[in-house]
């Protein structure tokens, strides 16, 4: 393994680096005896380079290389999204895969932690070279996912359409129809409903009972989102139905700002059909500096957009009470800190936007008994695993006085060495 590939000694600021060190600060609250099997966790279970060769349309041969890593398989099989991105590394893919195991964890799911990615810009190919890009690496990483080993299901610059070509392709190459490889798939092709507004409804979830607990009334309570994608739109309007007044939005177009509160629907409206699909503009706000949106007047902040976006400067001015992290590390390791001194209670991202792999879940569970559950069903049993899975978190971070961050890892890393223990080791 080359220097940069090491999973033991990594780079301090890498996405693996800030995985092992979360690892590290949970080791005090495991039982005694789990601590035995802590290295597991240290290292990915195995991880596949694949070389995607595919004819151009202009003719050429052109290579991208593709990853597929499974990082735990303790507790069922794999689970964990694909990413198409000019900058996708293997380093990065085994971090991304590690939090899954940890998130599957989290609320309980029958799963271990996969990522997989192939190093692309989706920009600068057409709809038929992405089509055949899919298929390849589908194809090349074929020797280790399946319904039963690894389940893949979209992330960043992923979809649905990308998901029914890896059903297609892997069902080509085992002649039959194996809807459960993928989740994430269209409907018509065994996706679940609720699917498309899962990480938000768990991140309106757990908001509301990290609200209540907190005594803090969500009927008027303000609140500022920053990302009104998937997950910051659903978890929004959720909150706005609650009685929450949404006082900011920002995005990718810039901040806007009304601290009578927005009006959700309209802004949803607006960004649909506004030239650059962001909340720029909006005629029913002020316009507001992108850095003054960190100590906007607030109760609750949700980031839900990039990770590394709450450092420590701004956690030192961040006037909210409750932080909602509908993004994946949103917040950095020291800003972590800072936030905890300060008494601002953050629902972490490994257990608060966990409500999207909890309905890939029952996707796969449905394809597996072919037999289709209503929406409200599926929210019903969504948010019962989610409010479940806070309420044992919250009791850890309660007995051992630590952040909800700490105990979702105490709770995870403890479901997953006990049954790596239980299996033992082969041979
Ligand atoms: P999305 O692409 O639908 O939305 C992203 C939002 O972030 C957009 O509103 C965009 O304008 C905004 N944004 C982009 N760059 C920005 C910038 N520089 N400053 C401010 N805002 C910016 O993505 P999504 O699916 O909503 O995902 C958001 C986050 O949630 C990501 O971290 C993702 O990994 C995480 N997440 C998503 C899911 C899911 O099911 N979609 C599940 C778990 C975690």
């Amino acid at each position: 393994m080359s220097e940069a590939l090491s999973y033991v000694n990594p780079q301090p600021a890498s996405a693996w680096g800030t995985y092992l060190s979360q690892v590290d600060r949970v080791v005090p609250y495991l039982g005694g005896s789990l601590t035995r099997w802590i290295e597991t966790l240290k290292r990915p279970k195995r991880a596949l380079i694949v070389d995607v060769p595919i004819e151009m349309d202009n003719g050429c041969i052109a290579h991208f290389e593709g990853y597929r890593v499974q990082h735990s398989l303790s507790r069922g099989p794999a689970k964990g999204g694909v990413r198409f991105h000019p900058n996708v590394t293997l380093e990065e893919v085994m971090a991304l895969a590690a939090w899954m195991t940890i998130k599957t964890a989290a609320v309980n799911l029958p799963y271990g932690g996969a990522k997989g990615g192939i190093r692309v810009d989706p920009q600068k190919i057409s709809a038929k070279e992405l089509e055949r890009i899919t298929r390849r690496y589908t194809s090349e990483i074929g020797v280790i996912i399946g319904p039963q080993r690894d389940i893949p299901a979209p992330d960043v610059n992923t979809n649905a359409q990308v998901m029914a070509w890896m059903m297609d392709t892997y069902s080509m190459n085992v002649g039959g129809t194996a809807s459960g490889v993928v989740t994430g798939k269209p409907i018509d092709l065994g996706g679940s409903l609720g699917r498309v507004n899962a990480t938000g409804r768990g991140v309106f979830v757990t908001g509301r009972e990290a609200a209540r607990r907190l005594g803090l009334n969500l009927q008027g309570a303000r609140v500022a989102v920053q990302g009104f994608g998937n997950v910051g739109s659903v978890a929004t309007r959720l909150l706005a139905q609650a009685g929450a007044i949404v006082v900011a939005v920002q995005d990718h177009t810039g901040t806007i700002h009304n601290a009578k509160g927005l009006d959700i629907a309209s802004l949803l409206a607006y960004v649909r059909t506004s030239d650059q699909h962001g909340v720029a503009g909006f005629a029913q706000a002020e316009p507001m500096d992108n850095e003054d949106f960190w100590d906007v007047v607030c109760d609750i902040l949700l980031p839900a957009a990039l990770e590394g976006q709450i450092t420590v400067a701004r956690a030192q001015k961040i006037r909210a009470r409750l932080v909602l992290e509908g993004a994946n590390g949103p917040t950095v390791p020291e800003a972590d800190d800072v936030l905890q001194q300060r008494k601002v209670l953050v629902v972490p991202d490994v257990i608060c936007n966990a409500g999207g792999v909890t309905v890939s879940y029952f996707e796969w569970v449905q394809d597996f008994s072919s037999f289709f559950w209503t929406e409200n069903e599926i929210n019903q049993r969504l948010d019962q695993i989610m409010m479940n899975a806070l309420s044992q978190i919250w009791n850890k971070a309660d007995q051992h006085k630590i952040t909800l961050r700490t105990a979702t890892y105490a709770v995870a890393c403890e479901r997953i060495l006990r049954a790596h223990a239980e299996r033992g080791l082969y041979p």
